[in-house]
């Protein structure tokens, strides 16, 4: 697995702002104000790419809309994890025949991971003639020209080729919130998971450089932003690609020294890196909150090999408890895929029993979905839709009385919760997270949006806490 790695030089990135200016011009020309939606799927990735294609949209002199009648340009930023979320983009992105009809000139694209395979690239060609733009998520810092080229030609635009990926600095961003803030610390993965259609649609490995994670850190800081998610794929591999000698620990370290008023989170770990090295910088670094998203995905030894995670139940066990050690307060989660090919009755127990055994503070469960071009799309898959769905709502229905046993264990204690946003709702109309990620509703004035603040937990259920601020 040779890759080189492949920066985009700072004056591609300032072409690409000259021709947001220059559309801006002709979009200004034209007279009314104009507006652009962008629609993510997926995962926290395609939310912080989201706010590049915003940054760009913006800086073309778009406003937004959360209304696709009132769009001239329309982005549709798509997942490609579970067919599921393909299913709905392919609905909604059809369904935009009516705003098309309705508003002639609308410019509809399909970008994001989902149509960075070929067949989807084609299908979309084929089927969809609403859409106008296609472009892969190694395109996506060439945006401007692309739209240009739509804008100019008026002719449909694909640019979604093989691509290994790239890293791209410097382009615009228009963050979605003001409290919380989502920082890319690395892109692609390198892992190969069996069922994992990730590594074929977003690339190799590559990290930013620390200097530039560290300086995009502190503008949040300096901004004001309090809680702030360093984002990968894998972070446990950071730095393995840059050989500067800065691996994902120590990047925490860089981060955690800039001072304020703060907290690092992050996400994903891969278990097979995670290191002790890694729990010891946690619960040392005071702005790192004790946090752990560790996806297990089963807790079967002949699944895990089959889904090519290099890790067996007992290794796994083994990091929990190290990292409990380091943290005895860590608020620990998970992924969990139910009915992965071939997953026997008895596989699925031992699945439970790790989830009885760790007691997940919360858990994401999914159910197989067979991806295109994965070794697992080819392996012998017996069981029933019917049987997957029984096991998983077992699942669910287990990871649930757990989250509600725990919440219920936070009753009648004080915790420091950040507040960050508005919930709508009368009794309860601020949200909240604990350092460890739990949302806590309380009452209060919204002018504390932005603010650390202690709460006493007065009630719970499984997915929230309810409490007062002291
Ligand atoms: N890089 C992250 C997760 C990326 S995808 C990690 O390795 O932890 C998020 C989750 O989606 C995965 O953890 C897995 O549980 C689930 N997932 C991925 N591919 C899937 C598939 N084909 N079917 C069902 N769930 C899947
Ligand atoms: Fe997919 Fe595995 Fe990579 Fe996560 S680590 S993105 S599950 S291949």
């Amino acid at each position: 697995m040779s890759y080189q790695r492949k920066e985009i030089p700072a004056e591609e990135i300032r072409r690409q702002e000259a021709i947001c200016l220059r559309i801006r011009g002709r979009v200004a020309a034209d007279g009314a104000a104009p507006l652009a939606m962008v629609d993510t799927y997926g995962c926290q990735q395609n939310e912080a790419d989201s706010e590049k294609l915003r940054g760009y949209l913006q800086e073309m002199g778009y406003g937004f809309t959360a209304d696709e009648f009132e769009a001239d340009v329309i982005v549709v930023n798509t997942c490609a994890v579970r067919e599921h979320a393909e299913m709905r983009v392919l609905g909604n992105v059809g369904a935009l025949n009516h705003s098309k009809k309705a508003r002639p000139g609308q410019i509809v694209a399909v970008c994001g991971c989902m149509v960075q395979q070929e067949h989807m690239a084609q299908k979309i060609k084929r089927s969809y003639p609403v859409v106008d733009l296609v472009f892969g998520p190694h395109e996506l810092w060439r945006f401007p020209e692309l739209l240009e080229r739509v804008m100019l030609s008026h002719k449909r635009v694909f640019a979604a080729e093989k691509n290994d990926g790239v890293v791209a600095e410097g382009i615009p961003r228009r963050r979605d919130g003001d409290v919380k803030a989502w920082l890319s610390i690395m892109y692609g993965c390198n892992n190969f998971c069996t069922y994992c259609v990730v590594p074929y649609v977003r690339g190799r490995e590559r990290s930013r450089r620390p200097e530039d994670i560290v300086a995009e850190a502190r503008e949040l800081i300096a901004a004001g932003y309090k809680d702030i998610t360093l984002l990968g794929q894998n972070v446990n591999s950071y730095g393995k690609d840059l050989g500067c000698g800065v691996d994902f620990a120590d990047l925490i370290r860089l981060v955690d020294a800039i001072p304020g008023d703060y907290r690092i989170r992050f996400m994903t770990s891969h278990p097979k890196d995670a290191t002790e090295k890694l729990f010891r910088t946690m619960a040392e670094c005071a702005h790192c909150t004790h946090q752990l998203h560790l996806p297990v995905q089963s807790g079967s030894d002949r699944v895990l090999k089959a889904m090519n995670r290099s890790y067996t139940r007992e290794k796994y066990l083994a990091q929990v408890a190290l990292a409990r050690q380091y943290m005895p307060d860590l608020v620990l989660t998970t992924d969990i895929i139910v009915g992965f090919p071939g997953e026997t009755e008895e596989e699925f127990a031992e699945t439970l029993s790790l989830v009885e055994q760790v007691r997940y503070d919360a858990m994401f469960t999914f159910i197989y979905s067979k991806r295109v071009g994965t070794p697992a799309a080819s392996m012998p898959d017996p069981y029933t839709r019917e049987d997957k769905q029984k096991h998983f709502d077992a699942l669910t229905e287990l990871a649930n009385r757990i989250s509600g046993e725990k919440h219920r264990e936070y009753e009648g204690k004080t915790l420091r919760v950040l507040i960050d946003g508005e919930t709508g709702k009368e009794e309860y109309n601020l949200s909240s997270r604990t350092d460890g990620g739990r949302l806590v509703h309380l009452r209060g004035d919204p002018a504390l949006i932005g603010e650390f603040c202690d709460v006493k937990i007065a009630s719970s259920n499984t997915w929230a806490l309810y409490g007062e601020l002291v």
